[in-house]
């Protein structure tokens, strides 16, 4: 089974081709600068070297039709044919409190995601744009989103809710969130194999340290504790943005600074954390590099940034009543042995050491105390490739399943004459639904509930498989 991994940004749109047998990844790449003239196409296939291109990108249909055509490019490619896609993934960043696991794309669905746009609108249209967009492109291929927020729907409502008036709650579903929940759920797994142990028996911190970063208490399997909240911006300190503040310098930055609120965001958001600290740069080699060459303001920065993970973890400690594994990942996360040494220092008491040599080489287990320290290198995309994959096999399971003749004749003959013509007013408009969107529909309109297999039958009966695809095509146009 081949699944697509698409990360749909604002102006970028990440990729990645996954063949799950074996877990290869085929092709890997990104178009960013969506919107441009010059917008920049880098494409890495398996065991070949990076390809790098400028071109005109105008908009995402454009993005990812130029993701295709580079998939099945003549020489640099790895399809023939776009029909070798079984499956579509797509990084979703909002769920909201409607969605608590990644989800089979219906219409019903995109419905919830568009409903989530309040919570981020910044990112969840140009994720629905990629859904849509990939609909036109590939149509007939299923699609699976996979929430950045549902690992974290576990939280406890002491741990997601904001002392703030309730009404806020009621009306406005203001709470904690949390964020980053694909590579938490997947590290955290990871971890667990690791040791051997049972996920659902141990007590984990995983911290995810990268542009943005966020830190999760895992307590029998589930998100307790997480740092990110009603939006990304709280927390740790991470590249560009503040993470924790009292909140009263929101007005008492405006009013100094004379700015309105969005200009005060972007501060929060792009201009602070480690760049508005170093005043320079927000990438963990330069930071560490002038801090090591004697910059005073550098050395600061990082004392900042790892005070505030060390606040977290003890505070993580007390929230799990103790801890078996403590998990660093992402960029910095994986790859800085001073950003761990430096947080890590003076938590010998709690079980907490580190093996300074094998900390030093990014060794997968780095810890020489009772509490293991892993880094574990996350992988968001086979995440989302494996959830995709998940959903497609029960989906097939279900469409295989050997329903004996007689069932499926007492089904049919539930049919009445109006919902055979709802089930071909539905088809008529759209000849490319899925079965399990026409299933879904269905049963809106005529609140009966019909099985895939059973479902599978009257379209057969109906002679709806049969029809070409010439004429599936016309018949689009017209009904649409
Ligand atoms: P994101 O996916 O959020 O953009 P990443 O997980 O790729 O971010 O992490 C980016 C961060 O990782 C940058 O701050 C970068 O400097 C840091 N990083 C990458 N490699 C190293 C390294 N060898 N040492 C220290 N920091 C590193």
């Amino acid at each position: 089974m081949k699944i697509l991994v698409l990360n749909c940004g604002s102006s970028s749109v990440k990729f990645q081709l996954i063949q799950m047998e074996g877990e290869e990844v085929l092709a890997k790449g990104i178009v960013e600068k969506i919107g441009s003239s010059e917008a920049i196409l880098t494409y890495t296939p398996k065991d070949k070297n990076k390809i790098v291109q400028t071109r005109e990108v105008l908009n995402h249909d454009v993005a990812i039709g130029l993701v295709l055509n580079t998939l099945m490019h003549p020489k640099h490619g790895v399809l023939k044919d776009k029909s070798e896609i079984d499956g579509i993934g797509h990084r979703l960043v909002h769920g909201g409190e409607e969605f608590v696991q990644s989800e089979l794309i219906t219409e019903k669905v995109k419905e919830g995601v568009r409903r989530c746009i309040q919570f981020a609108p910044l990112h969840n249209p140009h994720n629905l744009k990629g859904i849509e967009v990939c609909e036109q492109l590939l149509p007939g291929v299923p699609q699976v989103g996979v929430f950045d927020t549902a690992f974290h729907h576990t939280l406890p409502p002491h741990a997601y809710m904001y002392a703030l008036p309730m009404a806020m709650y009621r009306k406005h579903k203001i709470r904690r969130y949390g964020f980053h929940g694909t590579s938490h759920g997947y590290v955290a797994r990871k971890a667990a194999e690791y040791v051997g142990k049972p996920f659902e028996s141990l007590k984990i911190i995983t911290c995810h340290l990268g542009n943005g970063s966020s830190i999760t208490a895992i307590k029998n399997g589930q998100s307790v504790e997480t740092s990110m909240g009603f939006t990304p911006l709280e927390g740790l300190v991470m590249g560009t943005r503040c993470g924790d503040i009292d909140p009263a310098l929101v007005p008492y930055i405006a009013k100094l600074e004379n700015l309105n609120l969005a200009q005060v965001d972007s501060l929060l958001n792009k201009n602070s954390g480690m760049l508005g600290l170093t005043e320079t740069t927000n990438d963990f080699r330069e930071i560490e590099m002038e801090a090591a060459k004697g910059s005073e303001q550098h050395k600061l920065a990082l004392e900042i940034f790892c005070h505030r993970l060390r606040k977290y973890i003890g505070a993580y400690m007390a929230v799990l009543g103790g801890l078996d594994i403590l998990v660093f990942t992402a960029g910095i996360g994986e790859n800085s042995s001073t950003v761990r040494q430096l947080t890590l220092q003076g938590l010998e008491c709690f079980g907490i050491s580190l093996d300074a040599e094998k900390n030093a080489r990014n060794e997968l287990e780095i810890s020489s105390g009772p509490v293991k320290i892993l880094v574990v290198p996350t992988n968001e995309e086979l995440a989302i490739a494996r959830d995709t994959q998940n959903i497609l096999l029960s989906l097939q399971q279900e469409l295989d399943k050997s329903i004996p003749e007689e069932i499926i004749s007492k089904e049919l003959s539930k049919f009445s004459g109006d919902d055979r013509a709802e089930l071909l007013a539905i088809w008529l408009q759209n000849p490319h639904i899925k079965l399990y969107e026409l299933a879904e529909i269905l049963q809106n309109k005529t609140q009966k509930k019909f099985s895939l297999p059973v479902l599978k039958k009257e379209m057969e009966l109906l002679g709806l498989n049969e029809v070409s695809e010439e004429k599936k095509k016309q018949l689009a146009k017209i009904f649409k």
